[in-house]
């Protein structure tokens, strides 16, 4: 093809951010001097020619209905510089110049009912997934366990009290998106897939579904008469992989859908290796409209690491320093056969190859 011909490729990734900027952060662009923190909720960025940038940060949902949204907007007009963005962890940030600014723009936050705060060593706005919103796999919508425990932990997140940041997410499965973060309390299913052979033939693809299983236990069958599938109960490890390509394997129900806590999670190798989580509590009953049995353990392992831990020890440093045995003694969660990984699997069944196993 003569290179005249050629189609121009279509961007569709993200938009170049130096329009959305704040003008001071376009000028200043690798610039920057320092940093400080006058406040908890605001940083000060100054710049090597001078030039100062406040940065004043509220929390949000996530899932901002449009009222909501276009009061923020509209703070932002009237009492900030009109540039706002949004951090990974639902936090609005209004970017202003003039440092007397500052205040009337935390008292009209909050005179709305946003908090500010989230900086520095504080516990942060849980980042979550999408659940019901756009999800086919929820157990759980993690939007509300969100709600219901920043409830509780308001004066963490509007403090700067702990002895180093702390991220906490929350997933609505444990497979996907699922969260990883200091604290993670993630939807937990515990039994396998119930099947509905009447619907899988005309609903599900069915090579798709075996393919997707990580554990190579579902295999095509016959039930009466008609083609399906059938599940090796031995090897599920009841992710839910199968239910989003064939929904009649139907995983989520009230009695046996769980949550689960994680500790000790960063993707981080700023200063150290990142590191996986690891289950402290599982089997909890995922109980809404207010989880308060997630509520109330998250809230304990918070308050013993803000009591047992070193300054800037983050919570999976603090465990590895005084040991597991130590941190269940201190969180008063009790040991169980399912925080031992025994599953010794992967190489005989991980499912890691793309052929199609009948
Ligand atoms: S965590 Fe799982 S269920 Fe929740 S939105 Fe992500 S993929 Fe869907
Ligand atoms: S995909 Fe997950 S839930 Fe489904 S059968 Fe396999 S291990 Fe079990």
């Amino acid at each position: 093809m003569a290179k005249q011909d050629m189609r121009e490729p279509i961007e569709t990734g993200c938009p170049d951010p130096f329009q959305y900027m704040h003008p001071v952060s376009r000028k200043n662009f690798g610039l920057w001097k320092y940093h400080e923190h006058p406040r908890p909720g605001v940083l000060l960025h100054v710049a090597k020619g001078g030039d100062k940038l406040w940065t004043v940060r509220a929390g949000t949902q996530r899932i901002l209905d449009v009222f909501t949204l276009r009061k923020l907007c509209d703070i932002g007009e009237q009492y900030a510089d009109g540039y706002v963005h949004f951090t990974i962890r639902s936090n609005i940030e209004y970017l202003v110049a003039d440092g007397s600014k500052v205040e009337p723009l935390i008292k009209a936050l909050e005179d709305a009912g946003f908090i500010v705060g989230g900086t520095k060593n504080s516990v942060t706005m849980i980042s979550h997934t999408q659940g019901w919103l756009h999800c086919d796999i929820p157990g759980t919508d993690a939007s509300g366990v969100v709600k219901s425990m920043m409830d509780e932990l308001i004066d963490e997140f509007r403090n700067t009290n702990m002895p180093n940041r702390v991220h906490l997410t929350t997933s609505c499965c444990q497979i996907n998106c699922g969260g990883q973060g200091d604290i993670a309390i993630n939807v937990q299913h515990t039994k396998p897939p119930k099947i509905n052979h009447d619907l899988v033939a005309n609903v599900c693809e069915r090579p798709s579904v075996v393919a997707r299983c990580p554990v190579a236990a579902i295999r095509p069958a016959m039930v009466n008469g008609k083609p399906s599938l059938e599940v090796d109960e031995k090897k599920c490890i009841c992710c839910g992989a199968c239910y989003p390509p064939c929904p009649p394997m139907q995983i989520n129900d009230a009695e046996h859908t769980k949550l689960a806590i994680w500790v000790g999670g960063n993707h981080s190798n700023a200063r150290g290796k990142p590191t996986f989580q690891k289950l402290v509590a599982a089997g909890i009953p995922n109980n809404p409209p207010r989880w308060p049995e997630a509520t109330a353990i998250v809230k304990r392992i918070l308050s013993a690491y803000k009591q047992n831990a070193r300054d800037w020890e983050r919570v999976g440093e603090w465990i590895e320093r005084i040991g597991w045995p130590r941190f269940f003694e201190l969180v008063e969660l009790p040991f169980t056969k399912y925080h031992i990984d025994n599953w010794r699997g992967a190489r005989k069944s991980l499912n890691s190859s793309s052929y199609v196993r009948f």
